[in-house]
């Protein structure tokens, strides 16, 4: 049995499928005043601002910005043990738990975008993202035994997350359910930071945690922030498309990056909670523009398990900016929604 690990979790979000791409000019464009890249999730994040506000230092931004990024993973990431999260998840409680209020807010999204797709995006699906060796615990590169998936998935559904927001209680109604924010969580990492620096007076900046970005005004040469959309192929890195973009967040969903192959069979980190199984369809990678990158990032993890017929139908039925890219025999080929197609004209 041949075993080909390609990309795993921690290298692989470095390795993002959208990325900002520059602009070749007779003389180089101003810094950015504020440039911050660096590590938290187990994956990387990038912050560029154009311009500061007169009273705002670098330094003192990127200190606030850390924090906000460190309290975030000790809340939302599975990869920290004793994160909120992974205590929830470890605990056998089936009573109502207290939880901060961005826990609150990422699952009641989460929950949200699980209906609208039918329970194909679903952050109960740990067990099986564990068993398929994609989670925190040691990547297995083997698919699991079709009984071992059948047993985990009597843990698995949505429908045993009770919320409430008001209260900030959430409830298991199973001991054994584990939730999984990472289809959903770098998104609103996204949206926390974009939020502290318009709430610091910044008006141009992009955001990136692990490809998920969001952009508002112009970049440092004083246009649209250029977003490179990438090919859907695993050994190189090439673009399909440049989206000048602003205001808005964009989010990228792929079967490309993050799996292992096994006798020529591919098994992505993308799986459907219905059946157990890694997602298998000709729909390679989907990229979602929405105002907010927790709902982008979150919806792009569900049209991939749709597969492309029931993306589309429910992204029309929605009003969703999504691209949808098909391997073909021919090549790939990209197929926009009608919002879509609104927003690039309307933008460009
Ligand atoms: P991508 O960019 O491909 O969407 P993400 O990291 O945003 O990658 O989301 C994929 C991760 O989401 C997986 O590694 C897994 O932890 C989790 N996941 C896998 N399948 C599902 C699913 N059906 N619903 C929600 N989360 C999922
Ligand atoms: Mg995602």
């Amino acid at each position: 049995m041949r075993i080909q690990l390609r990309y795993i979790g921690l290298i692989f979000s470095v390795l993002s499928s959208i990325f900002i791409v520059g602009c070749d000019t007779a003389s180089p464009p101003p810094a950015y005043e504020l440039n911050y890249t660096d590590g938290i999730m187990g994956t990387s994040f990038s912050i560029k601002a154009t311009k500061l506000p007169v009273k705002v230092t670098a330094a003192e931004l990127k200190l606030q910005l850390k924090t906000i990024l460190d309290n975030l993973n000790s809340q939302l990431s599975t990869y920290e043990p004793e994160s909120e999260l992974s205590k929830f998840n470890q605990s056998s409680i089936t009573t109502w738990q207290s939880v901060s209020s961005q826990l609150m807010i990422v699952v009641q999204e989460a929950q949200r975008i699980s209906l609208l797709t039918k329970g194909a995006f679903d952050i109960s699906v740990a067990p099986l993202v564990n068993l398929w060796g994609f989670g925190s615990e040691s990547m297995s590169f083997t698919a699991p035994a079709l009984e071992s998936i059948q047993a985990i998935q009597q843990n698995i559904g949505y429908q045993h997350l009770h919320i409430d927001p008001t209260l900030l209680q959430i409830q298991k109604d199973i001991p054994e359910l584990s939730l999984d924010l990472s289809s959903i969580a770098k998104g609103y990492a996204v949206d926390q930071v974009a939020l502290a620096l318009e709430a610091a007076g910044v008006q141009d900046y992009l955001v990136e945690v692990g490809g998920e970005i969001r952009v508002k005004g112009l970049n440092n040469q004083g246009s649209k922030w250029n977003i490179a959309i990438e090919k859907p192929t695993a050994n190189q890195r090439i673009l399909q498309k440049v989206l000048p973009i602003s205001d808005i967040a964009v989010a990228t969903s792929g079967d490309y990056r993050n799996f292992f192959e096994v006798d020529g069979i591919r098994y992505s980190h993308t799986i459907n909670p219905l059946t157990g199984q890694t997602i298998k369809h000709n729909l390679v990678s989907v990229t979602v523009l929405n105002p907010t990158a927790m709902t982008a990032d979150a919806l792009a993890t569900g049209f991939m398990v749709l597969g492309f017929e029931q993306a589309l139908l429910l992204a029309e039925q929605e009003q969703i900016a999504a691209l949808f890219i098909l391997k073909t025999s021919t090549g790939f080929v990209e197929k926009p929604t009608s919002m879509w197609l609104n927003f690039i004209q309307e933008k460009l």
